[in-house]
């Protein structure tokens, strides 16, 4: 059975973006909102639906999003980490406004071999990092809600997510890559920047985390375009909903 997730009392949950749209509806919604720069960012602290949050943008690529998720870590005690944002769909029938929430994570781009397996993270012994099952979970079903109520034509996937430094944006960089992933056994949904950086970050210090990526793009050559248009469009909104849903739940809950 799934271990419920329970935030920690008195920690907010960090709510991370990579890009501005992503979270844009939600910064408007903060109770008793508060600025704080650091290290270049903003971190909006307040409530949504009643419970404690810091929401940030930490920028594109995995060193901008490992640094800001030790910021929320370190300097603003989060009690627990949700990424939302957009990704490339690499799975079959992952299409364009799916969401993908992630099982587990993995950099498509760490390859030190051959003194350890293609993928592995050094000193970790493993290439993947799983998300938190209960928050994973509630954010599943959080999702799922959502897209019953306003989006039914779009599906939930549940797995893999590979993150890289790279903006994958070619049918025939796509195929080879999940062709790759799938030879050493894994088996990625959607390919985006920064959510193995924040699961490395978050195992590093016992920090439940989950992400949610709405698919704007299939990572092919339309990519940098459907892209553009999807983000501003659509993916913020998505957020806004998914993310109040799941704060509700456990307003509800508790
Ligand atoms: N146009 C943006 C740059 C976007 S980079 C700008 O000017 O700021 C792509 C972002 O969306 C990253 O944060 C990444 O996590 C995600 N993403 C969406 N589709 C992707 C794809 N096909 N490959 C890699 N990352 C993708």
């Amino acid at each position: 059975m799934t271990v419920p997730f329970a935030l920690p009392p008195g920690q907010p949950l960090a709510i991370l973006s990579a890009l501005v749209d992503e979270q844009r509806g939600l910064i408007d919604l903060l109770g008793a909102r508060q600025r704080h720069e650091h290290a270049g960012r903003n971190f909006w602290l307040g409530t949504l639906e009643g419970v404690p949050v810091v929401l940030t943008v930490s920028r594109i690529g995995k060193v901008a999003a490992a640094t800001t998720a030790t910021l929320l870590a370190e300097r603003f005690g989060a009690g627990a980490m949700v990424f939302t944002g957009v990704a490339g769909g690499l799975g079959p029938g992952v299409r364009v406004g799916d969401v993908v929430v992630a099982d587990a994570f993995l950099q498509h781009d760490l390859d030190v071999s051959p003194l350890f397996p293609r993928y592995e993270v050094p000193a970790y012994g493993r290439a993947r990092f799983a998300v938190h099952p209960g928050l994973g979970q509630a954010l599943a079903e959080a999702a799922q809600d959502a897209l019953t109520a306003h989006w039914p034509g779009a599906q939930l996937h549940r797995g893999l997510v590979a993150s890289g430094d790279r903006f994958v944006c070619g049918a025939d960089e796509s195929r080879h890559l999940q062709a790759r992933l799938r030879h050493d056994g894994h088996e990625a949904l959607a390919v985006e920047m920064e959510g193995a950086a924040v699961a490395q970050v978050c195992a590093d210090h016992g920090l439940p985390f989950a992400a949610m990526r709405t698919i704007s793009d299939r990572a092919d050559d339309d990519a940098h375009q459907d892209f553009t248009h999807f983000v501003k469009t659509v993916a913020s909104r998505y957020a806004e909903l998914i993310v109040r849903r799941l704060l509700q739940r456990w307003q509800r809950a508790g």
